[in-house]
């Protein structure tokens, strides 16, 4: 008997019966609609592989009505005050965060993310409502830059309806991360979310409407990412696709809207790697290293699923690691002991476990871990996989789930090479005591984010994205209105400057 499960369990019972009642439809132009062609697609529990919800399969029909309703509503919301719409995003703040729970469980039962990340990530989702509603009335502001005879004065614009398509991973708390920023900066939008996890972006579309968003102004389309994600990205009306994702999917993104010149924002995969030397406080590095793929069920786009360590600790550094792994709690992802709960979906399972007998195949040693769980049946052990060089698969390939690979190095150089040695570059980890080696390494490597001596410790105002293979553009401040904004230049004579002439 386990009381905290069961309370949990049974107040996701009740915010989940709604879904498993009706079929979940869009959110068009401020109303719940079943979808053209009348298709739906399963969502389930990777609790237990139950069915929590059959969900409308948008086509191009239902996105050509959700664009257009972004396009008609973008005239009225873009001419909104500044301060007016900072009022509003705060209230849909307020709404998330008097939802929080709902959401929290929800998310954990469409996702088996573990509800102690939930429950933060839920919070999250309001605080990019509040950091964005504060940024609001100042959306717009441009600089001044006076030349010798002329003032040029910049100004930004909202750049139209949007389309937003993210990943399963933490569906709520990414999609307000995207959504929040274009809203604040006057842009409507077409959201598309994953397929794997629709539910908590049904969660949003209501709470944003009950705070007061007007109808058109956020517009959510569920469906299959080649199906109706694909037909967001080639709507002529919508103006810029930011999307969160796989590489493989962005490149396809990128082709899509190339026949409408779309502007586009990736924040992609990545093989992250955390460094770590012998000069280091490795009590804290061991917490960060063990937290930053262990967390989240290892689907993290942040993950340190590389771990570079030095030769000299090598062995101490993997057995403390090893012994961490051991008393790592996987089970029910509503249980608040849970660390690590079942993967999203069967496939996904397939494909992490498909890697140990890769890693077998490769040489690679199982020091850890590399079956399924006791817990059942979508539950897949914390994984360490020692030993490995850089140029093995398992060192090479984003697995997105609970598994850490091991690779030594003897220096300073190599460390750096190896860390480079990847077609990623979104995140890298750094642990350190030289001050000197921590500010070279660091502007070597070739990451959009990089911490020394950290986990990954948001700051919202500071950029989030990716380098080569894990992203185009930055998210995060003022970098977001870079995106959802069109930046113009305006140029006004002094009339004191000689203006050419011809044909006197
Ligand atoms: P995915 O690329 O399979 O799907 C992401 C979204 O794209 C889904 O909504 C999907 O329906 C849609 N989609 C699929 N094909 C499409 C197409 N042809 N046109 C338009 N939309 C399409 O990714 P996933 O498996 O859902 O998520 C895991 C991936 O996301 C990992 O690679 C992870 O690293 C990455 N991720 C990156 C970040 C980041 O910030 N860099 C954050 C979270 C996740």
């Amino acid at each position: 008997m386990n009381t905290r499960l069961d309370s949990n369990a049974g107040k996701a019972e009740k915010f989940l019966r709604r879904f498993r009642e009706t079929t979940v439809g869009h959110f068009i132009d401020g109303e719940w609609r079943a979808g053209a062609s009348g298709e739906t697609f399963e969502t389930r529990t990777p609790v237990d592989g139950s069915l929590l919800a059959e969900v409308a399969a948008g086509d191009e029909r239902d996105v050509d009505a959700a664009a257009r309703a972004a396009e008609r509503t973008f005239e009225t919301w873009r001419g909104l005050a500044g301060e007016a719409r900072r009022k509003l995003l705060h209230e849909i703040a307020d709404a998330i965060e008097a939802r929080g729970e709902e959401i929290a469980l929800v998310e954990s039962m469409d996702t088996g993310q573990p509800i102690r990340f939930m429950a933060a990530a839920a919070k999250r989702g309001a605080e990019n409502f509040r950091f964005f509603a504060d940024k609001a009335p100042e959306a717009r502001n441009g600089l001044s830059l006076p030349a010798a005879e002329h003032m040029n004065y910049t100004l930004r614009q909202p750049i139209g309806p949007v389309g937003v398509i993210t990943p399963w991973n933490t569906p709520f708390m990414l999609g307000t991360w995207k959504i929040a920023p274009a809203l604040a900066a006057g842009c409507t939008v077409v959201h598309k979310p994953a397929e794997w996890s629709p539910l908590s972006a049904c969660l949003l579309a209501e709470i944003c409407a009950d705070a007061g968003l007007p109808p058109g102004v956020l517009n959510t389309v569920q469906g299959i990412g080649e199906s109706a994600g694909k037909a967001v990205t080639e709507h002529e009306a919508i103006k810029a696709i930011a999307f969160i994702g796989e590489s493989a999917t962005g490149s396809l993104i990128m082709a899509q809207g190339a026949p409408t010149l779309k502007r586009v924002h990736f924040e992609l995969g990545g093989k992250n790697p955390v460094v770590v030397f012998d000069d280091a406080d490795l009590e804290r590095a061991l917490d960060a290293v063990t937290f930053m793929i262990f967390s989240l069920n290892g689907e993290r786009c942040t993950s340190s699923s590389r771990l570079l360590i030095h030769d000299a600790i090598k062995d101490e550094f993997l057995e403390r690691i090893v012994e961490r792994v051991a008393g790592i709690t996987v089970g029910h992802p509503l249980d608040p002991e849970t660390e690590i709960g079942p993967l999203i979906h069967p496939e996904h399972v397939r494909k992490v476990l498909g890697y140990f007998d890769v890693a077998a195949q490769e040489g690679v040693e199982i020091r850890a871990g590399g079956r399924v769980a006791a817990a059942g049946a979508g539950y897949v052990e914390p994984t360490v996989l020692a030993g490995a060089t850089n140029d093995t698969r398992v060192a090479r390939e984003e697995i997105f789930g609970p598994v850490l690979t091991v690779i030594p190095f003897a220096d300073e150089a190599e460390a750096l090479k190896l860390a480079n040695d990847t077609k990623y570059g979104l995140a890298g980890y750094l642990w350190t005591r030289d001050t000197g080696r921590a500010l070279r390494f660091a502007e070597a490597l070739e990451a959009g984010m990089v911490w020394v001596n950290s986990e990954n410790n948001r700051h919202l105002p500071a950029p989030f994205g990716g380098m080569k293979a894990s992203g185009i553009g930055r998210d995060g401040g003022d970098y977001s209105f870079d995106f959802y904004m069109e930046t113009r230049n305006i140029c006004v004579a002094f009339d004191s400057h000689r203006v050419p002439s011809l044909g006197r």
